[in-house]
């Protein structure tokens, strides 16, 4: 690149609030949310509108610069960091947060992609309405990195993952040009959907510069329940009873197994255990409905509740009494991650395997983990009712952060997607592949899949500076496995 040349076109582009190459705000975002990957960049952009993303990747293309996308950096497989080039220039859509249009009776939203997730709910509920998609990071979250991630959260069982909730799409494409499908049909067939080939895309296809979402009448009255259990078996044998008793009012279920409740309750010193007692594992329930359902839906709770306590299926449970204790059961699971971060070295796994099988595979992984690696522990945490956990391989005590990963993260991964492969299941069930599993992905994936994902990276990014070294494994990676 002609390095002077570049730097005058982008001055001009977008002026000094859209591009920077001063340290002191170029640095916070180079490196990733877990502080496993940090980059160097050719600067910050951040572009105000989908006019200036449009000139500022024809002129990247032009120039041959790499762009890395971001929104607001909380995704877990570094994809949003630079790599060590210095060549990169990150592309911040955080400048890009209005809401454009919202239309009550329709049930739709038009936002910039830099709209945090927070800030959404807060917009929608103010109109009686909710966006039923969360998730732990949602006060950074932007709608641009769910959309490119296809993040998931504690809704899923009920509401499906963020390819559920996108009715429309624009985006800027590799060369420049303008894809938009913000109008939502309920009925179009010309022919592929691109929508649906960008969602999930990390940023490798397409820049997210904005999205129609489809939003749901608020919740009239949730009933949240913390559990404790004697194992993770009977916590899917609970969830088979809150399916089949609760039908769609059971709006989330999730696992935490004690290790991590000890966690957050030391990280949060002001948060209480839900529970009298210690329970091996704990399942977060919570049911909802639209409308008050003049106490219909508290007695299926309280029934299920008692026949499920006579088959024994759990040692203990109480019902939140009221909104802010439900969120704070809720904030309790939420901050799992930020509280085993806290705790020392780990390698973290997102994986999923068939529902059904999620209580064996966590057992016999576990096991099969502490035996192979001394002195290590398996936590696994997070949506049975998706089949998908965090599985966390917690270093030795007293390793040492940064060095343990170094030396020994690659072979526990390894390990632990071997087994996932082994059950059929997925190594990259919400996060996505970023550069954390890019090499993973080109190991396990099936060839045929991998090599339709490198043809259609090529045509519709020939020059390759769509978030280059993500997600889409190399050629030649697979052939060295
Ligand atoms: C405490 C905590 C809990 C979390 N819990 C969950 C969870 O339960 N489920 C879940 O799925 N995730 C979870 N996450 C992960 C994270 O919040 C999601 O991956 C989220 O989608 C990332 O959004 P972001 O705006 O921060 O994206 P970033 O981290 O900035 O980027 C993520 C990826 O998307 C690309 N990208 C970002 N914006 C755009 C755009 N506009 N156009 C094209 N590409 C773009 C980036 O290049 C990168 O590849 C959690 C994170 C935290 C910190």
């Amino acid at each position: 690149m002609d390095r002077t040349q570049f730097l005058d076109d982008i001055a001009k582009l977008l002026g000094s609030r859209g591009f920077t190459q001063d340290p002191e705000l170029v640095d916070p975002w180079l490196t990733d949310w877990r502080g496993r990957y940090t980059g160097r960049a050719f600067g910050l952009a951040s572009p105000a509108s989908t006019a200036e993303v449009a000139a500022l990747v024809s002129l990247c293309a032009r120039h041959g610069v790499p762009i890395v996308p971001q929104g607001g950096n909380s995704g877990m497989s570094g994809g949003a960091t630079p790599d060590e080039s210095g060549e990169q220039i990150i592309l911040s859509l955080r400048r890009m947060n209005e809401i454009r249009s919202f239309d009550v009776d329709a049930l739709q939203i038009t936002c910039d992609a830099g709209v945090v997730l927070q800030t959404l709910h807060e917009a929608v509920d103010k109109a009686g309405l909710r966006f039923p998609l969360t998730l732990g990071g949602k006060g950074s979250a932007t709608i641009g990195g769910l959309i490119s991630t296809n993040a998931g959260g504690t809704q899923v069982l009920r509401h499906g993952t963020m390819r559920a909730q996108v009715l429309g799409i624009e985006a800027v494409m590799a060369d420049g040009t303008v894809i938009d499908t913000l109008t939502p049909l309920k009925k179009d067939n010309r022919g592929f959907d691109l929508k649906q080939l960008l969602i999930g895309s990390e940023g490798t296809l397409g820049i997210v510069t904005g999205a129609t979402l489809g939003l749901l009448p608020a919740i009239g009255e949730r009933f949240v329940v913390w559990v404790g259990l004697a194992s993770i078996y009977d916590a899917r044998t609970l969830l088979v009873a809150c399916e089949r008793e609760a039908g769609n009012t059971l709006e989330g279920f999730e696992v935490i197994p004690r290790h991590s409740l000890d966690a957050v309750l030391t990280h949060l010193p002001d948060a209480r255990h839900p529970l009298d007692g210690d329970h091996a594992w704990y399942a977060l329930i919570e049911f909802a409905d639209t409308v008050r359902s003049g106490g219909t839906l508290q007695e299926t709770v309280h029934t299920l509740l008692e026949s499920a306590m006579e088959r024994g299926l759990f040692e203990d449970a109480t019902i939140a009494a009221n909104e802010k204790q439900a969120d704070d059961f809720w904030l309790l699971r939420d901050s799992i991650a930020p509280a085993e971060r806290a705790i020392g070295p780990a390698m973290q796994h997102d994986i999923s395997v068939p529902v059904a099988k999620m209580a064996d595979f966590v057992e016999t992984a576990s096991s099969k983990v502490e035996r192979r690696f001394e002195g290590t522990r398996a936590v696994a945490f997070g949506h049975l009712g998706d089949g998908n956990v965090h599985f966390h391989v917690l270093a030795p005590q007293g390793a040492k952060r940064g060095e343990w990963e170094a030396e020994q993260g690659k072979a526990v991964s390894r390990f632990v997607h071997d087994l996932v492969t082994d059950w059929n299941g997925s190594i990259s069930a919400e996060h996505g592949i970023g550069q954390v599993k890019r090499d993973e992905l080109g190991r396990l994936g099936d060839p045929a899949a991998l090599a339709v994902m490198r043809s259609v990276k090529a045509a519709l990014d020939p020059q390759g500076i769509l978030n280059p070294g993500k997600l889409v494994p190399l050629a030649q990676d697979a052939a060295k496995h």
